[in-house]
């Protein structure tokens, strides 16, 4: 096989041969201060790095130009995103599934736990209690299973979620984590105005992704790689990509996910929207040390310290599969997104359904509340944010992109997650969070650059303070 960026076929976009190449190139050059400076010198500029440079950082064995590229990618971050992090909630509607994913409770053999799938009615009380929590923003999450989870059921979920306002309650972006599909049913989900087309590949070593997942329609190792290529043709332009760190080789996994980024931005004009980074983690059934290539934190910072400065203009996504202290230490090198308040299970929200549901996809490092995850951002002077405009404003794909590629993205970002913050301490926040979180709306109404923008912010600010809500730029 050959390497071609713009190939349509995985397995010339995420070319094992090149993969190898470059991880040896990386060995080559761990100590090779000139060539690491010259690469984080480039990497100043924010227009991003190859695969084969960033993995080049990876590698760096000299311990003052890693203390460089951490600082570069916190300098980045701050560029980019400003000091705002998204707050985002998953949904589970199904744990039925017919794959055999090694690593996952829900695979089809499992027999130990109920299976469960939400009715409208059920989803109905998921939401609210969503909604009550102050969530806007939902990562839904099915098993694939085309007889209990068809594309119907997932379009009428989707449409049920919008549809409920409770109190000042709204969803307002429901990304979707299902799996690969046709291009036909990523039209049908853009149709009813998904946010992201979220899929994690796993793992990019062929050989590894098929005996990972040994049986099921997601045992098709291109099928399930070409997948964002037919998400976007069928119109999807925002995709979020990840890997599952820890099943595989991480170095490996690495340079695919980065090869897959710039597949996408060859061949569509646009990388992904976001990259998550989850690392595994015990469930039932499923034990980590089964794998042996589990990472550990501090390598796990370096990897995100490295993909934030390869590609700056993605968004970054850690869930509550990771504990406090690690989140915290990630937070800044790089991540723009967080879970808060998950449950990992069918039912988990609604009190009333969360008995026999099937038990957690994975078990969480991070059981805190979403009040406490929020006043815990605060304290260390991030701005929690429930924003959800630029999609709404028909800010997705290159129109995105090209925004935040000219750094524009955090004079927008900032106002809008001051004022979503502004709604959550009037309609969720207990008095502590409440207290701490005006404090910091007065510190940063200042820092808005544009002064038009910043004395509309003033007074969009009362307006939430007077009822008004949803006000976005
Ligand atoms: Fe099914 Fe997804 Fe679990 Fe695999 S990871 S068994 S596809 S729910
Ligand atoms: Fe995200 Fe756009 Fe809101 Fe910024 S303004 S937080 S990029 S939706």
């Amino acid at each position: 096989m050959k390497y071609d960026v713009k190939s349509e076929n995985a397995e010339e976009f995420i070319n094992h041969e090149e993969i190898l190449r470059t991880i040896e190139f990386g060995k080559e050059n761990a100590h090779n201060r000139d060539m690491i400076e010259e690469i984080l010198e480039k990497a100043k500029d924010a227009k991003g790095l190859t695969h084969k440079e960033a993995f080049v950082l990876l590698s760096c064995e000299e311990e003052d130009l890693n203390e460089k590229m951490f600082n570069l990618a916190k300098e980045l971050k701050l560029r980019f995103y400003g000091n705002r992090i998204v707050l985002f909630a998953p949904l589970y509607l199904s744990n039925y599934c017919v794959n055999g994913c090694v690593y996952c409770p829900y695979h089809a053999k499992n027999k130990q736990i109920p299976r469960k799938k939400l009715t409208q009615e059920e989803i109905k009380k998921e939401v609210i209690a969503l909604q009550d929590m102050g969530h806007k923003r939902l990562a839904l999450e099915t098993g694939e299973d085309p007889i209990n989870n068809p594309i119907e059921y997932v379009l009428e979920s989707i449409k049920t979620i919008y549809s409920i306002h409770h109190k000042n309650g709204d969803i307002r972006r429901v990304n979707v984590n299902i799996a690969a599909t046709t291009i036909e049913n990523y039209r049908k989900l853009k149709e009813v105005g998904i946010g992201t087309y979220i899929l994690f590949q796993e793992t990019y070593n062929k050989k590894d992704y098929e005996r990972l997942h040994p049986t099921g329609p997601k045992h098709d190792y291109r099928y399930h790689t070409e997948a964002m290529d037919r998400a976007q043709l069928g119109g999807i332009d925002d995709v979020g990509c990840g890997v599952l760190f820890g099943l595989e080789n991480y170095k490996y996994d690495f340079i695919g996910l980065l090869m897959h980024a710039e597949h996408l931005e060859a061949r569509f004009g646009v990388g992904p929207h976001t990259i998550s980074v989850p690392r595994i983690r015990p469930a039932d059934d499923i034990d980590p040390n089964d794998f042996d290539n589990s990472i550990n934190d501090d390598i796990f910072a370096k990897i995100v310290a490295c993909i934030r400065i390869a590609v700056p203009y993605t968004g970054m996504i850690i869930s509550t599969r990771e504990s406090k202290k690690t989140r915290q230490r990630v937070l800044e090198l790089g991540i723009s997104q967080i879970s808060g308040g998950s449950k990992t299970s069918v039912g988990g929200y609604d009190e009333d359904l969360e008995e026999d549901n099937g038990g957690e996809q994975f078990d969480l490092a991070d059981t805190r509340t979403l009040d406490e995850i929020v006043d815990w951002l605060i304290s260390m002077g991030h701005i929690p944010s429930f924003c959800t405009a630029c999609y709404r404003k028909g800010r997705t794909g290159d129109r995105f992109m090209s925004l935040v590629k000219k750094g524009e993205i955090g004079n927008i970002c900032s106002p809008n997650a001051m004022m979503t913050l502004q709604e959550y301490l009037c309609d969720y926040a207990s008095d502590k969070t409440r207290e701490d979180g005006e404090k910091l709306i007065q510190k940063m109404i200042p820092t808005i650059k544009n002064e038009t923008i910043r004395e509309k912010t003033r007074g969009w600010l009362e307006d939430i303070k007077q009822g008004k809500r949803d006000i976005r730029i």
